[in-house]
């Protein structure tokens, strides 16, 4: 038993001998290699090979990269730059953003019609009008949009206009939101809860696959850290399992993550350096002026040094 653990720790499988089989069982420790249940029981010495069931088995089969419209997300492929406000607060704004963004190489209009703000009195979005602005101004520049629905009913309505649809942070918990995102057809950016684990971000994104999405992006917006300095602790360990270990689609937002633009560029950096497929950045064009995250937004001048960088 021993000298078989010993071949497995040499191809990066840890081990734990259940006390009292026999013959010997070992538990493999989930922080080992991925390996091929069928490769392990080529290892001399081991009579059978038992895989747990998965909780996410479509999520276990789904292809690496995702297409939403014309742009394909995944490993391998050229970064995605989605971006622009926060917020979409008037027509004449996001028409201005999508002008200079498409300028810039994005691909991926963002904006949100529906805010899920902490703060009840803070500014909740436009709504159903910010929709039509939004993705008026995305066709007069060829750029796709990313944009949140908050509650199962609005889901519909966004679908009309979304290419894909953002499930927040604050929702990635709620069942019946991502079974109703999964029902419209629509590919799914599914951002990560703020203290949830990566098997519960993935049971999540099952949720959207076994409701009828086509892909899900996985998007890492940071998790709650305990340093009011950045806004949330961008995990980066998370976006190597998922894009480089799991070949998952994975954007990272800094912007969330940071909750400051000085690290913008820096994170957006080490997130792609991580195997991140693209990046989902605010921007606005006067963020002391913005209705909600301003700290956090990029000037379009300061996105434009950032991705030529
Ligand atoms: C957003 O993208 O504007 C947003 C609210 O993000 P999150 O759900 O990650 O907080
Ligand atoms: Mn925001």
């Amino acid at each position: 038993v021993e000298r078989v653990r010993r071949v497995l720790t040499a191809r990066g499988l840890w081990t734990e001998r259940l006390a009292g089989t026999a013959p010997a069982q070992l538990l493999v420790a989930p922080f080992s290699s991925e390996i091929d249940a069928a490769d392990l029981a080529r290892v001399e010495g081991i009579a059978q090979v038992g895989v747990a069931p998965s909780s996410h088995p479509l999520v276990d089969a789904a292809p690496a990269v995702a297409r939403v419209r014309d742009v394909e997300i995944g490993p391998g492929r050229p970064p995605v730059i989605a971006a622009g406000p926060c917020s979409v607060e008037s027509e004449t704004q996001i028409r201005a953003a999508a002008g200079r963004l498409a300028a810039t190489g994005v691909k991926v209009l963002r904006g949100g019609a529906y805010k899920p703000r902490t703060a009840p009195y803070a500014f909740q979005g436009h709504g159903a009008p910010a929709l039509s602005w939004l993705r008026r101004a995305a066709d007069e520049h060829g750029l796709a949009v990313v944009t949140e629905a908050l509650a199962p009913e609005d889901v519909p309505r966004v679908a009309e206009v979304a290419d894909l649809i953002q499930i927040g942070s604050r929702n990635m918990h709620s069942t019946a939101l991502l079974a109703a995102a999964g029902r419209v057809g629509r590919p799914i950016l599914l951002k990560r809860g703020m203290a949830a684990t990566i098997e519960e971000w993935l049971c999540a994104g099952e949720y959207c696959l076994l409701h009828g999405a086509p892909s899900v992006i996985y998007c890492e917006r940071g998790v709650r850290g305990f340093d009011p300095c950045t806004r949330n602790l961008l995990d980066l360990g998370a976006v190597a399992l998922l894009a480089g270990v799991r070949r998952l689609p994975v954007l990272v937002d800094p912007s969330h993550a940071a909750g400051r633009r000085d690290l913008i560029p820096a994170l957006a950096r080490a997130a792609l350096a991580a195997g991140a497929a693209g990046l989902l950045i605010e921007v606005h064009d006067d963020p002391g002026r913005a209705l909600s995250d301003g700290p956090q937004a990029l000037h379009t001048e300061e996105l434009r040094q950032c991705v030529s960088a």
